[in-house]
């Protein structure tokens, strides 16, 4: 079971995962996550895209794909995988489906966690007391939304014309939120 946890910037996309990856066993893979680690230890690949990630801007589709494509190559033995933070835009869809056709796997579900955009900066200004990221702060915010719109949300279309994609009410309690993911989880499975 390979699914995607899509979402604007802080719909809770990572809060959501570390409980989900813990209750159905799947190998977790935030390209968010990854790519801070990059970052932390000083990599080729951490360089290149500091400065891009501090700004709110999106990393080349290359380094991400064939990040993506070492992890899934690497994990084929787990019982499926949970994507946050990618594919963000329809270019990576695009071989991201490439990818798991060559490993014969394929994408179960897309779910989508909707929140009005206000909440959503809101909790990351809120975020970005604590979190240590470079890129919580209002104008890297601003243009993480700028990003978001133009190069992310039209991977809903993609997946909604593939007919995988679940929209999910991302306002409310975290663990009523989560057991709306885990029932329609359940439901694919
Ligand atoms: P996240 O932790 O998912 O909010 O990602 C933090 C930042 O990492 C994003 O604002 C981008 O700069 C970069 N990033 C993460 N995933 C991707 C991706 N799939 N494509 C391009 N850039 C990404």
């Amino acid at each position: 079971m390979n699914i995607i946890l899509f979402g604007p910037p802080g719909a809770g996309k990572g809060t959501q995962s570390q409980q989900l990856k813990e209750k159905y066993g799947l190998t977790y893979l935030s390209t968010g996550d990854i790519l801070r680690e990059e970052m932390a230890a000083e990599t080729e690949i951490g360089k290149k895209v500091k400065d891009i990630i501090s700004k709110g801007g999106l990393v080349s589709d290359e380094i991400v794909v064939s990040i993506i494509k070492g992890r899934v190559g690497a994990n084929l033995k787990s019982a499926g995988f949970l994507f946050d933070g990618f594919p963000r835009t329809v270019k990576q869809a695009e071989m991201l489906d490439e990818i798991m056709k060559g490993f014969s796997l394929k994408i179960n579900a897309v779910l989508s966690l909707e929140v009005p955009e206000d909440i959503l900066i809101a909790r990351m200004l809120e975020r970005g007391k604590t979190s240590g990221r470079a890129d919580d702060n209002i104008d890297s915010i601003r243009h993480r939304f700028v990003e978001y719109k133009e190069k992310t949300a039209p991977v809903l279309d993609y997946y909604k014309k593939q007919g995988n994609l679940i929209g999910i009410n991302g306002v409310g309690e975290i663990s009523e939120i989560f057991n709306n993911l885990c029932k329609e989880i359940d439901n694919i499975r």
